[in-house]
């Protein structure tokens, strides 16, 4: 046994452990749920009837400044989604004859819609592979909030800098 040896006494475990970075900020970006960014983002929803037409739909479009609404039926149903997509591709297939054309026939009524318990990396991932941009939040049947490609990107850009500012105070003090 080396002569500098000493038996380790109670509390050096926690003295020497030692961390690279925050595990807090590590697990966040892993384990950081839909509701958490509900909290922040608030859970307004932008609903429209499958019997409305395109013509009121560019209009809450542009009104609410989003791009895409959900389509409800008269007891809060999701039935489908419309995206300016939905509208754009339209406009090239029937020019001068989109507008008065339903919501109904022009949606999306597969609708992929998560849980508020989700990862936002798992919601992320499902709307990459999918090539769509928005997520409908249902919480036991019933809508509950809306998440885009751009809230989550924004919800990890204010944790990046929250870590940064952290990190910058632990250096400087
Ligand atoms: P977006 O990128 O969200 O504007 O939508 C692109 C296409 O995907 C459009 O045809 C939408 O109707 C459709 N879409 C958007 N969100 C969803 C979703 N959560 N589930 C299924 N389809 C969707």
């Amino acid at each position: 046994m080396p002569s500098s040896y000493q038996a380790p006494t109670r509390g050096d475990k926690a003295r020497d452990t030692h961390v690279s970075q925050s595990t807090d900020s590590n697990l966040a970006q892993e384990t950081a749920t839909v509701q958490k960014l509900l909290s922040q983002k608030g859970g307004d929803i932008f609903t429209i009837r499958p019997q409305d037409t395109l013509a009121n739909a560019v209009q809450a479009l542009r009104d609410k400044r989003i791009g895409a609404l959900l389509v409800t039926d008269q007891d809060g149903m999701l039935k489908g989604i419309l995206s300016e997509r939905d509208i754009v591709r339209k406009l090239a297939e029937t020019p001068g004859q989109t507008l008065p054309q339903t919501v109904a026939e022009n949606m999306t009524s597969n609708v992929v819609s998560c849980a508020p318990g989700d990862t936002l990396v798992s919601v992320l991932r499902r709307m990459t592979d999918g090539k769509f941009r928005h997520m409908p939040v249902l919480e036991d049947g019933k809508l509950c909030g809306m998440v885009t490609v751009g809230d989550v990107v924004n919800f990890r850009l204010n944790e990046l800098e929250y870590e940064a500012l952290k990190l910058k105070q632990m250096i400087v003090g």
